[in-house]
């Protein structure tokens, strides 16, 4: 373990933490664990069961839950890797474990590549503009899920590599599903009660509920969506003004 204070420090600002170990039968004693409830706790890692490592290793060798990262198994006791908040994980050189200042170095070097570490309240409000916006997509509107996500960017701007990541997942299922909505419009089944004039209507509204911009980005569908009304003798806005 690393326990220089320097590090430790630095380790307390940067990580989270995870040690995970892929076998029970360590020696235990009775002890209290992260709630302060008695438990009977690993002697190898202070603070955990035995159970509570080797049910770590097994998130981490098969990421079966969604959005764990799978860390690669290798044949090396202990191995430490950095697991990206961007879901790239890097290991950490197996004689430079053992060096507090190298993995600070290497943990330095990867923090430059996400842009600046966030402070928690600032992280509570992105963690609260993506939900609200993912809520407003899963009840079908993505003008206000949008909306919602846009407003990361009073939060933080330009966005570093982590919150990008996070965004564009969200933008591409925006794009799947408002693509949906409009070939439903566009190319409407056999027995489809609306008119002309209200499919146009409908994909004008749609035409119009994607103009805002996350991050400069607009979902790409919008330019069919305009092609489509162009055909119907429509005209549509500049894209990104309403
Ligand atoms: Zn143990």
């Amino acid at each position: 373990m690393l326990t220089q204070s320097g590090f430790v420090r630095w380790a307390r600002e940067h990580l989270v933490v995870l040690v995970v170990h892929n076998e029970l039968g360590h020696e235990e004693r009775d002890g209290l664990d992260a709630y302060g409830r008695p438990a009977r706790l690993c002697t190898l890692y202070p603070g955990l069961s035995c159970r509570q490592h080797l049910d770590a290793a097994v998130d981490v060798d098969n990421a079966r839950e969604d959005g764990l990262v799978q860390v690669p198994f290798v044949e090396l006791c202990p191995n430490t890797w950095f697991v990206l908040p961007t879901g790239r994980v890097e290991a950490v050189p197996e004689e430079e474990q053992f060096v507090a200042g190298k993995v600070e170095a290497q943990g330095r070097a990867l923090q430059k590549g996400l842009g600046a570490a966030l402070g928690r309240a600032e992280f509570e409000r992105l963690d609260a503009a993506l939900r609200r916006g993912d809520e407003a997509l899963d009840q079908d509107r993505p003008g206000e899920a949008l909306a919602a996500w846009a407003g990361c960017e009073k939060v933080l701007a330009p966005p570093h590599a982590a919150l990008l990541a996070l965004v564009e997942e969200r933008l591409a299922a925006a794009e799947e599903a408002v693509g949906y909505a409009f070939e439903d419009l566009a190319e409407p089944g056999p027995r489809d009660p609306r008119s002309l004039e209200e499919r146009i209507r409908a994909a004008e509204g749609l035409y119009a509920a994607t103009a805002t911009a996350v991050y400069g980005r607009l979902l790409p569908v919008r330019e069919r969506i305009a092609t489509w009304l162009a055909a119907q003798g429509r005209k549509t806005p500049e894209p990104g003004r309403k």
